[in-house]
């Protein structure tokens, strides 16, 4: 070795990557990506009552709340720069026709209403499906077999997203995965004359065992058997482009990956063949892996909270729906 190593200018290398590792301020310029606010689209739950503000265990500092209460957390989420909220609701009743999904007085056309009247400038975004609706917790109608049913399926969620859109979200989104329903749902609304309201489709959701949490929190897990007839496989991602194509195809304006970390690939696949946004979903078991971890004094919470972040945008997504929307928000904020 000695003899290769000059004493002035070391090993003879043209290239020394570390060059533009050398300072803050160098890093910074060359740093490929950037989060910023008006990427995050909050989650929220909102539930029957008055000054109902429940921590869901597994989420903590996320909230199962009334709409009084869903004004107030609202309020925060525009104050913490963060533009869209997505809305779950967990209505009075449940059925086998997911009645409450539809309904005018649905508690997500109530609250629809009430947080465009007090925050007009916040992005409402209406969680399209039925589950939290239905007595028996699946996505669709359920036939007596078992089976849930497609075509029926999407014949009341073309409803839901009308009646969402009456009420004045600013966007739906249907997370189904039944084939079809983003065609069905463009249609119904064009033809009841909200053209203009855009579809964020869950394009890939994977039936995933990451979702373990929100099924605590939107109180939506089935009754009986999986979701494994429509939400997708783990193992497939030429599937994933495929249910992208045939949702663009239909209408979709925005397409979503769900769940974002362990499927970066499938962000980054989707990003590369499509020119629509790309949004991702970091789901409630992303979330609570790194709150616990953080509580147990495992991890550095705020460091992995914003290192999941950016690898789901360098993956390729335009928007992250996130639990940590708030969080994240407040810290870019404060540099
Ligand atoms: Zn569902």
């Amino acid at each position: 070795m000695a003899q290769i190593i000059h004493p002035v200018r070391g090993l003879p290398l043209v290239h020394r990557p570390r060059r533009l590792r050398e300072t803050p301020a160098i890093r910074r310029m060359v740093r490929e990506t950037r989060l910023d606010p008006s990427a995050f689209i909050f989650p929220m739950f909102v539930v029957p009552g008055e000054n109902v503000r429940t921590e869901i265990p597994p989420m903590p500092g996320n909230f199962q709340v009334s709409l009084d209460i869903l004004i107030d957390e609202a309020a925060e989420v525009v104050e913490a720069g963060v533009p869209a909220v997505m809305l779950f609701g967990i209505p009075e009743t449940k059925d086998e026709e997911a009645t409450g999904a539809w309904a005018e007085d649905g508690i997500i056309q109530r609250a629809t209403r009430a947080l465009k009247r007090a925050h007009p400038e916040l992005v409402v975004i209406a969680d399209t499906c039925l589950c939290e609706y239905m007595s028996h917790g699946h996505c669709g109608v359920v036939a007596e077999d078992g089976r849930v049913e497609n075509d029926a399926s999407v014949e009341i969620l073309a409803r839901t997203a009308v009646s969402q859109a009456r009420a004045g979200a600013d966007m739906v989104a249907p997370s189904d995965m039944m084939d079809g329903r983003i065609g069905a749902i463009r249609e119904t609304l064009d033809e009841e004359g909200f053209s203009r309201v855009p579809i964020m489709s869950y394009a890939a959701k994977y039936a995933t065992c990451f979702y373990g949490p929100f099924r605590v929190a939107a109180d939506s897990t089935p009754a009986f058997g999986d979701r494994r007839s429509y939400q997708m496989d783990p193992a497939n991602v030429r599937e994933a482009l495929r249910e992208v194509a045939l949702d663009i195809e239909e209408g979709a304006d925005i397409i979503m990956v769900k769940p974002a970390l362990p499927y970066l690939d499938v962000i980054c696949r989707v990003r590369e063949a499509f020119d629509a946004p790309v949004a991702a979903y970091q789901v409630s078991g992303e979330f609570a892996m790194i709150k616990a971890a953080a509580q147990n004094g495992w991890i550095d919470g705020e460091l992995a909270m914003m290192e999941a972040l950016t690898s789901i945008k360098r993956a390729g997504a335009d928007l992250i729906l996130t639990y940590f929307a708030k969080d994240a928000a407040r810290l870019l904020k404060a540099g």
